[in-house]
């Protein structure tokens, strides 16, 4: 069997990191958006001049659990199509449905869609006073950089357990979370052959980034990886806080 369908495999049978995934998807305040809206699932112009992606930071976890889903729910033809997109930062995203404003994958679309617009500018405002003493610089600092490109005026967002998410997402929880669940995903032998190139085990990417790792052709991968590497802006082993020096900070509080 290749390595990506025995990964598949290990995503469908290993029940535990799929609940422990899915738990964390269902934390996130429930959000509505109105149907002819889609405007977060593809980049203007403008925004492609800078630096922002659609449906980035795609953690590992996330991507088999996509691909698992696509392979339980469509055709060969739209699998393969869907895993040969290589384009690392795409205009659209290559799962909008673009005339229905839909998106094909949404039970399994990733944690940076389920939240995007939950918090405004306000609340934004509201945690940085909160916290501007309680968490290092740093975390605050990456908290709003990141949540301040997730603004939306467009979406209805469920206010009930609008505090805990804020909290869990100032504390980097919940990136900290799909880390962990990253890390517990096999190696692929492909990873482990680039590892000295990508300095580390890629656990955040895009899924044009994914698939030139895990999906192209063998022929392919040999020939033009490198290369593809060199050029990546996305794709990183992230350094992600430890659960002690959130602990510590916790505990300078107390
Ligand atoms: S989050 Fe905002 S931009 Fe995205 S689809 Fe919903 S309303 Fe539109
Ligand atoms: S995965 Fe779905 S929700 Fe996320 S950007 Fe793509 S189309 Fe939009």
């Amino acid at each position: 069997m290749a390595p990506l369908l025995e990964l598949i495999d290990w995503i469908d049978q290993n029940k535990l990191s799929q609940e422990k995934l899915d738990t964390l998807y269902q934390a996130a305040p429930q959000t509505e958006c109105p149907k002819t809206c889609s405007d977060c699932c593809r980049l203007t112009e403008e925004e492609m001049q800078g630096d922002i992606a659609v449906m980035y930071p795609l953690y590992k976890a996330e991507y088999f659990k996509i691909v698992s889903y696509i392979h339980k729910c469509f055709p060969e033809e739209t699998v393969k199509n869907l895993l040969t997109l290589r384009d690392e930062r795409p205009q659209i995203c290559p799962f909008l449905i673009v005339k229905n404003h839909a998106c094909l994958i949404y039970p399994a679309r990733p944690y940076l869609c389920r939240i995007y617009g939950i918090l405004s500018a306000d609340e934004l405002e509201m945690a940085k006073s909160l916290y501007q003493k309680k968490l290092p610089e740093s975390w605050l600092r990456e908290f709003l950089r990141m949540d301040s490109c997730l603004i939306c005026e467009k979406i209805r967002v469920n206010d009930s357990g609008k505090m805990n998410y804020i909290d869990q997402r100032a504390r980097g929880e919940d990136a900290r979370a799909l880390w962990k669940l990253s890390c517990q995903v096999p190696p692929h032998p492909r990873e482990i052959e680039v590892e000295s190139l990508t300095e580390g085990t890629l656990l955040i990417w895009t899924w044009g980034g994914f698939n030139a790792l895990y999906a192209s052709e063998e022929s392919w991968f040999r020939s033009h990886f490198q290369e593809y590497w060199k050029k990546t802006a996305l794709g990183f082993a992230p350094q992600v806080r430890s659960e002690k020096s959130a602990d510590c900070v916790d505990c300078e509080e107390g």
